[in-house]
């Protein structure tokens, strides 16, 4: 009986704030299987179908598992072309959670972009941020306009353990700022850094940045993706910060800005959505005319009434304190793992995922040979593993040389989908890279390009071996 009491000296082990009620089965396939299925799609993971991997960490964007709170709202939605109560649900939510009072829906988070930069961005501008987004970057470029990256160097050594690798480098952007201002109609800062590895910008630095744009007459955006697990960050490793809610930390963040834009297949956990949040009342007007074009109308963008819903009740899900710390002590979970295999990471974890320096893991490789595009088809091959490449073929080509842009990190990212796999199925991704890891150096020959689209060559773009 004396047992039972002791359990209660110790410490408790850490378990999900969760419990499962729907399953989905998944397929472990054969590695005779897999060596057929990513050759016959050009050793391009996004060519796979779902069946053919079992464990998907391609993305943890809309790929989350949504709650039964969340499903209970989608019955509730109002499909009402204009003025639906699911607008103004998500209105409620949005003012509530991120103190804005206009917002536009849209269909997910680049949509959001297109509509606000259709508004803000001309040729030739400049828009400093803290390395931009691919579909962001994408949308500016696409505008000819640059994005100027102002991260600070700490976040390019990925064995250097900084708190807020997402951090802005004020010198770089106060030169910016001075030397190139005409030609800036707003900084963006990305809450979390995804780029960089789900890095984390402290409330210190969105000050920082709030104050240099005040100076200088800049507008601010956010963009938002991760807004919650940037919060979960700041509340453990900023000071002064620790006793203060999730929700509190958001509405301190979001202070320091002008405009949010939102991939709420992100954050706000839902499977599709997204929004432009503001506070200016006549930006909202301006931004409305392209919503109307591009989106939908104004009260639902590309959104169903049930979607918009399930978003609002994602929105004060994804900000609970309890939620935050189970799932990124899952990543966190991973990424421990994988250091005691010795394998090289972006240190410390980001919030929604695992980032290989498959620089590192493949040294011997040259980087013409796209090393973490090498590693992430050799994961899949050993294990059924679906994980991605952020580097070389990210990166895309140069707009004006076409030469193709070799970024400061070469990384394979594997993202976790939220409230969705366990961490036996984190062990089984461990071990299938550290198996590749003891055998790296018999990976002799990287991967080439046949064929690539013009700009975001990474989801179509066909490889053969060198
Ligand atoms: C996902 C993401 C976007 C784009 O959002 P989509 O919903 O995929 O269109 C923009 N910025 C960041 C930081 C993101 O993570």
């Amino acid at each position: 009986m004396w047992q039972y009491y002791k359990l209660f000296d110790m410490e408790m082990p850490f378990a999900e704030a969760y419990k499962i009620k729907m399953v989905e089965s998944i397929y472990k396939s054969s590695r005779q299987e897999r060596e057929q299925w990513i050759k016959s799609v050009n050793y391009n993971l996004f060519g796979l179908k779902r069946e053919q991997v079992f464990i998907d960490l391609l993305t943890d964007s809309g790929t989350g598992a949504m709650s039964d709170r969340q499903w209970a709202e989608m019955m509730l939605g109002d499909e009402s072309y204009a003025g639906a109560s699911s607008f103004y649900k998500m209105k409620a939510a949005i003012q509530d959670v991120l103190g804005f009072e206009y917002f536009l829906p849209t269909h997910q988070g680049r949509a959001a972009e297109n509509v606000l930069f259709s508004v803000l961005i001309k040729e030739g501008d400049i828009i400093p941020g803290n390395s931009h987004f691919d579909t962001t970057k994408g949308h500016i470029e696409f505008r000819k306009a640059t994005a100027v990256d102002c991260t600070i160097d700490e976040a390019f050594d990925t064995t250097l353990l900084h708190p807020f690798k997402g951090n802005v480098d004020p010198e770089k952007l106060e030169t910016i700022l001075k030397t190139k201002g005409d030609k800036i109609p707003f900084i963006i800062i990305t809450v979390t850094c995804n780029s960089s590895g789900g890095q984390p910008v402290s409330i210190e630095n969105l000050k920082m940045v709030r104050h240099l744009a005040d100076k200088y007459g800049k507008l601010v955006v956010f963009d938002s993706a991760r807004f919650a697990e940037n919060a979960y960050f700041i509340k453990l490793r900023e000071k002064g910060y620790e006793h203060k809610t999730i929700r509190e930390i958001v509405l301190e963040m979001f202070a320091c800005s002008d405009v949010m834009t939102m991939s709420a297949k992100k954050d706000a956990i839902v499977n599709m959505g997204g929004f432009i949040a503001m506070r200016s009342k006549e930006l909202h007007s301006k931004a409305s005319v392209f919503n109307i074009m591009f989106e939908g109308y104004i009260t639902y963008g590309g959104m169903s009434g049930r979607d918009m819903n399930a978003l609002a009740q994602g929105l004060y899900e994804g900000t609970e304190f309890s939620y935050l710390e189970t799932r990124i002590r899952q990543v966190e979970y991973l990424g421990k793992r994988l250091i005691d295999f010795g394998i090289p990471l972006q240190q410390p974890t980001g919030g929604h995922a695992v980032f290989v320096d498959a620089k590192r893991f493949l040294e011997h490789l040259p980087k013409e040979e796209f090393q973490a595009q090498t590693l992430a088809v050799e994961l899949y091959r050993e294990a059924g593993v679906r994980g991605v490449e952020i580097g070389a073929v990210l990166a895309d080509r140069d707009p004006v040389t076409r030469e193709n842009r070799f970024p400061a990190l070469e990384l394979m990212r594997l993202a976790i989908p939220r409230r969705t796999y366990t961490n036996n199925h984190m062990d089984v991704v461990a071990v299938a890279l550290k198996n590749i890891y003891d055998r790296r150096e018999t990976i002799r020959k990287g991967l080439k390009i046949t064929t690539e689209a013009p700009i975001m060559r990474h989801f179509t773009a066909a490889f053969d071996l060198v």
